[in-house]
Order: C-alpha cells, then structure tokens, then sequence
C-alpha cells in the first residue's frame, strides 16, 4: 500500500497485540507508560540489568549530572518539583526513574537479569529469546536499548600490567577510595570533564591525559530554593513554563543552528568558548594546552561550571604528550615521563555503533540486521529498518543525539511509533516497516545534508561513521518535530 492518507479501518480494533519492550532506561519506561496509556497493557519490559535507569543506572561517577536543564531531561507528563539543581546529579536522575515507573504502575512490570539474546520474525510474530532460556512472542518490538552503553576501552600496551586500580568511567567502583590516591583520567569527554571537576579536591594527585582539547560552554548550576520548590508544588504548570522556555532556547540558539556550521549563532557560540577559556584560565602556557584547533560544538560540546578552575588547582597536572604504555606503577607518556598512579580512569566513551546489538535480530526471510548494518547502522528516521516489521527503535542510528533532551526526543518518536502501531491495531495492516526506497532516500539525503553540519568542520568525534561523516541527524530541530508529528504512510511497507 502506497497512500499518504491513512486507511479506513476494515473491522474492530485489535486487541490482542501484545508488546516486548527492550531496554528498562528512559525510553522503555517511556514506552510501558504510554502503552499503558492507549490501553494497550499486554506488554512485557525485559532488562538486562537488575534494575532499570539505563544510562544513570550504569554511570554513577563523582560528579555525574545532566548537562541538559533538568526541567528539561524530565517527561513531559511527569514534571518534577523536587530537582535539587538546574541540573541535577545523576542520583537524582535514578530516583525520578524509580519513582515515575512505579507511580505510573510499570515498575512491577519490569523483568530485570532479563537480556534479549535473539529476537526473529517468524510467522508474522517477534520470537524471543534471553539469556537464561527462557523465551517470548509478541507482535511489536520497541528497541529502547540506548545508545552509549558498551563502553570503549582504549588498548594501551601494558594496561594488564598496572598494579594499580583500574576501571571505565562508566564501571565506577565506589569500594576504591580515593582519599590520598594519585588518580590518572584518560579522555576529556563530557564523561572526563565531569569526573576532573568533582575528583580534584578529594584525591592527592589528579592526571588528566588529554589526546584532544576540548572546548568548554560555561553554564552556572544554581540550586533551586525550597520556596522555589514549594512554589513547583502549588503551581506544577510553572514548570511547564520553564521547560517550554528552556526548550525553545535551546532549539533556537543551539540545536536548529548546528546544522548550518557558518551560522552566526553558531559563530557566537565558538567565541563564548574562546572567552571562557580566556578568562578561566590565567597561565597562558596552560591555555594554549586547553586551546581546541577545531570549531566549538565540532565535537560534543562540554558544558561546565567548574572544569578549568579544577584543571587549575595545585594537584592538578595536564598532560598533553601521547600515552606510550602502561607500567605497573603508572602511564608512560611518550616523551619518557613515568606518570606514577594509584587509579587510572579510562573515560574513553562508548561504542557508539551498536545500538540493539550484540542481540541477534532476524527479520523477514532470515534478513540479518547484523549484515544490513555491516557498514553502518541507520534506521530510517532513526526508527524503522526495511524487512524487520513491526520493530521500532527509540534513540536509534541517526536520531537527534547533540546536546538535547533525549527525552524529548524519544518522546515524539513513540507517538510517531504509536501512529504506526495504530494502523496494525485497526487492521489496516499486519505488519509495518520503512520501505527500502525511503530508507535509502533518506541517507542520501542525510549524507547530503550531514556536509554542512558543524560536526563536519573539521574534527574527531564520535558523531562520525567510519568515512568521517556524521551519522546524527542533519536537520533542524524544527524539522524533526515536524517529521516526527505524522509518518509519510507512502515511506512504509504495510502488509
Ligand atoms: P567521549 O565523549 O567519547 O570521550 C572519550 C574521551 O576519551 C575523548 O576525550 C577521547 O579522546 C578519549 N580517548 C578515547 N580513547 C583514547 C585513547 N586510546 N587514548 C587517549 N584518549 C582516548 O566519551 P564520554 O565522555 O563518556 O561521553 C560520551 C557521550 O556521553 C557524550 O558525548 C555525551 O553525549 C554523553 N554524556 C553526557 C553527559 C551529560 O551530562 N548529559 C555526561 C557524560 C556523557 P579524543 O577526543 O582524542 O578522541
């Protein structure tokens, strides 16, 4: 079926569809909620973990917040008068999760130490299998299995060798203390910058080995006030304000002008970088260490209120030359300085192009994902992949992945999923996926688009495929709200 205009439904709704959400992190509790919500309750939620959170469950750092305003990273049906902060700690993040699943009854649902190994169409349905032996069928498969979750371990020469402690940013082992400890960070991610800032003034030593420099986007984190508080709980709808304020600002004045590298907009926000660095930082032979040779927001831009006081600070030391090998007692740097630690942190990212994998996912006629994603995931919107019906992805391959709200964008991609379901619920269609020809109209086009992003100014980043071009989504902000209101029924195989 071909049609742009939704078809008339044949007989009475479905009601016997049953739902498997992968992943218990924002986008899965998201999903149970508003399935929930549609009346739709015959879902089941596996997680692989022993409990949910996804990301803020995996990441628990000194120092871990979000970068994004909470009253932002928050559902924008569950508006919280108790954020501590204008960005809050990860902790608190955690919290919100537990307490918004079990408020809107999806907590009890969740089946944790349950990993997805395999997942097939077959016979029309989603057969499932876990680890454990156990097994599933559904009908639909929401993929909220998140996007930086495998963590990417640097292979220095020797790393086995450190008698120290060693482990990722994203493994933190809070039986190690830190008190009196050298402490080396590799990496100067959004991860590194975060961890330097609040490990300074608790350890002896601090190292930061910086392959990259980074620029820094200044931002201030004021608490909130309890009568600030109070008054979030008399008036719930003056969260609802500032979410929509701190929304619009940030689409206008960063996420729809991303995409246009030669904005002014863009421009403005380099030259907030260059005066951060400028007036933070007061040796100059430091400052030219920090100085990136690439374009603010190139990279992941790195918002901070404290990084460059901390980098400052009399136990703090930059280096700057290449990682040789590792040694039993420390980094060997390759001008031939032994950099002696206790704990060597390996804040070296993710694996940014897994996604639903290692899980093994067949699709029509034994259609392998791990072979169509051979060269590069994609998806086409970030959600559907031609031959795997019936499976939608939240915050998959080419979604909006800058500096937003993930939570917001996951939530227009499920009503944009619903949309889809909803023709399978009205039996219009048994099975529904991205056609072919839109999934590869739509990478030419984002191909096309991606050259003139500010992630393609000229720079190393994990935005990159392996042909240097980025893989996010290339338009505006405004143009993905727009996509993302009604899917164009002619981009999809219905059967
Ligand atoms: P990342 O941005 O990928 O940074 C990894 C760092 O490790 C980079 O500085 C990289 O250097 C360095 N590195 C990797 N391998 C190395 C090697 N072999 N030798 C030396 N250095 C090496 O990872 P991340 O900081 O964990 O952040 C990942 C993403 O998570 C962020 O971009 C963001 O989207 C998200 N995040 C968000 C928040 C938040 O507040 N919302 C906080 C943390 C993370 P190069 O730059 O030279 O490659």
């Amino acid at each position: 079926m071909t049609t742009d205009t939704r078809p008339t439904p044949a007989d009475s709704d479905r009601s016997d569809l049953r739902f498997i959400i992968i992943g218990a992190g924002m986008a899965g509790i998201l999903s149970a909620i508003k399935l929930r919500e549609a009346g739709l309750d015959d879902f089941a939620i596996y997680e692989k973990a022993d409990r949910l959170g996804g990301t803020w469950r995996e990441n628990t750092y000194p120092g871990i917040a979000c970068d994004v305003p909470s009253h932002l990273y928050s559902y924008s049906f569950a508006a919280n008068p108790e954020w501590s902060h204008r960005f809050s700690p990860g902790s608190e993040i955690q919290a919100y999760f537990e307490d918004i699943a079990r408020r809107y009854g999806v907590y009890s649902r969740i089946q944790t130490g349950k990993e997805v190994t395999r997942c097939a169409f077959e016979d029309g349905r989603w057969k499932l299998e876990m680890a454990d032996g156990t097994t599933d069928v559904g009908d639909f498969v929401i993929a909220a299995t998140g996007v930086l979750h495998h963590p990417a371990y640097p292979d220095f020469d020797g790393l086995d060798d450190f008698e120290g402690t060693t482990f990722h940013s994203a493994r933190w082992d809070h039986s190690v203390p830190l008190a009196g400890k050298r402490v080396g960070v590799v990496g100067t991610g959004s991860s590194a910058i975060q961890i330097v800032a609040a490990l300074v003034d608790q350890v002896a030593e601090l190292s930061l080995f910086q392959r990259t420099a980074q620029w820094v986007m200044p931002i201030e984190n004021p608490a909130y006030s309890q009568e600030e508080k109070a008054e979030f709980r008399r008036h719930p709808e003056a969260m609802g304000a500032i979410r929509a304020e701190i929304s619009r600002a940030f689409i206008d004045g960063f996420a729809n002008v991303l995409v246009d590298a030669e904005s002014p907009v863009m421009q403005a926000i380099h030259t907030t970088c260059e005066a951060n660095l400028e007036n933070s930082v007061k040796d100059p032979e430091l400052r030219e260490r920090l100085r990136p040779d690439y374009r603010a927001a190139c990279k992941r831009l790195i918002m901070s209120d404290g990084f460059y006081q901390a980098i400052q600070r009399p136990n703090a030391k930059l280096v700057t030359e290449g990682i040789d090998r590792i040694e039993k007692s420390g980094v060997r740097t390759r001008d031939g300085q032994l950099h002696e630690l206790d704990l060597l942190i390996l804040a070296t990212g993710f694996r940014v192009d897994r996604f639903m994998r290692p899980m093994e996912v067949v699709g029509r006629n034994g259609t392998r994902l791990e072979d169509v994603w051979q060269e590069t995931p994609s998806a086409y919107m970030a959600i559907s992949i031609p031959d795997f019906p019936n499976l939608f992805m939240l915050n998959g391959p080419n979604g909006p992945v800058g500096n937003f709200s993930l939570i917001e964008i996951a939530e227009m991609q499920f009503s944009y999923i619903m949309q889809l379901v909803e023709l399978v619920r009205s039996r219009c269609c048994n099975q529904v996926s991205a056609s072919r020809a839109a999934l590869e109209r739509f990478n030419a086009e984002r191909k096309q688009a991606a050259k003139t992003t500010i992630w393609a100014s000229g720079c190393k980043s994990w935005y990159l495929d392996d042909d240097g071009l980025p893989t996010a989504w290339p338009w505006t902000f405004d143009r993905f709200r727009e996509e993302m209101a009604k899917p164009r029924l002619s981009e999809f195989e219905m059967r």
